[in-house]
């Protein structure tokens, strides 16, 4: 093993790690992985409690899904995660996880509205929701295809979320960054009785012009 493959590992045991402390999976909830170089990619292993993966738990799959090396089978969402990478070249780390409240937000039918966060807007942009599809089947990337070509994040109805980055804390934080928003829209509506007005085409123009 390499010394990027080791750091690509060592990033993805991570995430996984910050993924159940955060609560943003319970059990062995969720999947992440990583482009470890052309047409091979890490993930990981189906079934396991996230938290307590070693950095040899993970395996090493080819751009079929096929086991290139690790004990165990590959996660489930493997399809999913392979989708990503044949849709995005730019794209080096998937995560999917099932954060509560963005869930919730799924379940209750509520679109959630990246244009109300200048931060979210610009570090994620639009956040779409997929139409439901059976978890681990082919249905699952085949509901989120549409998305994927022009999103960073995806929800996934009566599931969770999907996010994408250059590299594995990139995606990961993508996901941090939605959940804690999700509570702030939570709060409003606790506060309010509604949830906050989207921000103006024109503030977020000024807001694009502002980073760029
Ligand atoms: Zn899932």
């Amino acid at each position: 093993m390499d010394s990027r493959e080791s750091t690509l590992r060592h990033d993805i045991v991570w995430a996984c790690r910050k993924l159940a402390e955060a609560g943003f999976i319970a059990a062995s909830d969720g999947n992440v992985s990583s482009r470890l170089a052309d047409g091979f990619y890490l993930i990981t292993p189906s079934g396991r409690p996230k938290a307590e993966l070693d950095v040899n738990d993970l395996i090493v799959v080819n751009d079929q899904g096929g086991v290139v090396s690790g004990s165990g089978k590959p996660s489930s969402e493997f399809r999913l995660h392979l989708l990503v990478y044949q849709k995005r070249p730019d794209v080096n780390a998937v995560v999917h996880a099932h954060p509560p409240l963005l869930t919730a937000m799924t379940l209750a039918q509520v679109p959630f509205p990246a244009e109300v966060f200048p931060e979210v807007w610009l570090t994620v942009g639009p956040v779409p929701t997929a139409p439901y599809a059976t978890p681990s089947t082919e249905a699952v990337p085949r509901s989120v295809e549409p998305f994927l070509g022009r999103h960073n994040a995806v929800l996934l109805a009566r599931h969770g979320s999907l996010t994408v980055g250059r590299d594995v804390r990139h995606a990961y934080y993508r996901l941090e960054k939605m959940e804690h928003a999700a509570k702030s829209l939570l709060a409003a509506r606790l506060f309010a009785g509604n949830l906050p007005d989207p921000l103006s085409p024109e503030e977020l123009e000024q807001l694009g012009r502002a980073f760029s």
